[in-house]
């Protein structure tokens, strides 16, 4: 029903050359793209060289951030067009990390996600609870917040994603159990079917990342609503992102 998608967020490492290294490297493995998409999210500066390579290493490129706007007095930003004019058709947006150490708001990742919907672009759309948040059990409340934002501005789109990343599991090697993910996951799906309809909600994948790595994949993967992964420090690594892809593409639902 959901191809299932695997996501390199590299966050701010590597120079050009370790793109290609890496590019290189991934593409010597067996191909497990036809069971799921593998893409790479390299900073700005490394998304040229990915996109060019994309094709002999089988591997997508997403931009880790965006601008909503097209054009315009926004030091230091980037539009979707400059993205779409060397190749990338992909963004991860409202990263926790983002939203922590950039300021950006529910409101700023809805616009962003809208942008890149209208431009058709994929958009991953990160959501998730800090600690303190769910140890006071608002889990629900958080993500129902963050999600009601984007979905206020957006339609049905095959090219929508999100990913649910519990901030407490980010580059902690602290990851959600399955069923932890799972529950948050089957809330996010039925969130998903309130504005959508069901047809539409179970056509969106909704991906988990939180310290996923090749030995804590299996489990994760294996429950019903998480339809891959958004990976930070296990995807920096060719034969360990590529080991991430082959279990989800070896795992039975
Ligand atoms: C991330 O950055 O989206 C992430 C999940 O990081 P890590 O896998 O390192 O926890």
């Amino acid at each position: 029903l959901r191809k299932p998608l695997l996501v390199g967020n590299w966050k701010m490492n590597k120079l050009i050359a370790d793109v290609q290294t890496f590019c290189t490297e991934f593409g010597r493995q067996e191909d497990v793209t036809a069971q799921v998409s593998c893409m790479i999210a390299p900073t700005y500066l490394g998304l040229q060289t990915a996109a060019k390579l994309a094709a002999q290493s089988r591997l997508g490129v997403v931009s880790q951030n965006v601008h909503h706007e097209k054009s315009g007095a926004f030091t230091g930003e980037i539009s979707i067009q400059m993205l779409a004019d060397i190749g990338v058709r992909a963004s991860i947006v409202g990263h926790s990390e983002r939203r922590q150490f950039f300021g950006e708001t529910d409101q700023s990742v809805a616009l962003k996600t809208r942008a890149l919907l209208n431009a058709n672009f994929l958009a991953i759309t990160c959501v998730g609870e800090t600690q303190a948040e769910r140890q006071s059990g608002k889990t629900f409340e958080v993500v129902s917040r963050q999600l009601s934002a984007v979905l206020n501005l957006i339609e049905y789109s095959d090219n929508f994603s999100i990913a649910y990343e519990p901030v407490w599991a980010i580059g902690t090697g602290l990851n959600a159990t399955p069923e932890q993910a799972q529950e948050v996951h089957a809330f996010i799906r039925k969130t998903l079917s309130e504005k959508f309809g069901k047809a539409g909600a179970d056509k969106t994948r909704i991906l988990y990342g939180g310290s996923v790595k090749s030995s804590n994949i299996q489990g994760l993967y294996a429950q019903p609503c998480i339809d891959g992964a958004l990976v930070g420090g296990a995807s920096l690594d060719p034969q360990e992102f590529w080991k991430i892809g082959s279990t989800i593409a070896g795992t039975k639902k």
